[in-house]
């Protein structure tokens, strides 16, 4: 693993910690974090794979939803820049989500009631996972300028460009979900 030298009195924790060593004979999918500083494999087939509608996912991606895999924490693997890993803990939930220090992309999701599990963004994994995102979390929660799938058309003058008529969207009761 590489080890940088780096101070950062903001860090609140060291990276998390995998108890043993992923079985190296086990098959990989490897993900990394946009400016590919943390590097990192889980085995497969994964646990599970779901979306997570929540606000505080939400919030933490910047994104209209969060998707994650989950994995056991034995079979996730931070292959290099641990030390550029930043943990936040949720003071109400203490779920702790870690993200890189220096391109700010969200990694890990773990929830207090299952430490046994760590909960891996989907969007840095190549390739498959060996489990498909069927399972939605609080899709209550989902907010009414989500992209659920509305018809798209070109937009006239702007090539690679499509967009969603107006008119088109309709408004979902929340109560009906
Ligand atoms: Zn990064």
């Amino acid at each position: 693993m590489a080890t940088r030298a780096r101070s950062n009195p903001d860090k609140p924790k060291a990276a998390p910690k995998t108890p043993r060593r992923r079985d190296p004979a086990e098959p990989a999918a490897s993900g990394q974090c946009l400016c590919g500083a943390v590097r990192f494999e889980i085995g497969v087939p994964a646990r599970w794979a779901w979306h997570d509608h929540s606000a505080a996912s939400r919030r933490a991606h910047g994104a209209a939803c969060a998707t994650y895999v989950g994995c056991w924490r034995s079979r996730l693997q931070v292959i290099e820049g641990a030390d550029f890993i930043t943990r936040y803990e949720d003071p109400e939930t203490r779920a702790v989500r870690s993200f890189c220090g220096r391109c700010g992309a969200p990694l890990f999701y773990e929830r207090a009631h299952a430490p046994q599990m760590v909960n891996v963004s989907r969007a840095l994994i190549e390739g498959r996972t060996g489990r498909e995102p069927r399972y939605h979390i609080a899709i209550e929660q989902t907010p009414d300028w989500a992209y659920l799938g509305e018809p798209l058309v070109p937009l006239k003058g702007f090539p690679g460009v499509v967009w969603e008529r107006p008119g088109r969207k309709k408004r979902r009761d929340p109560g009906l979900i």
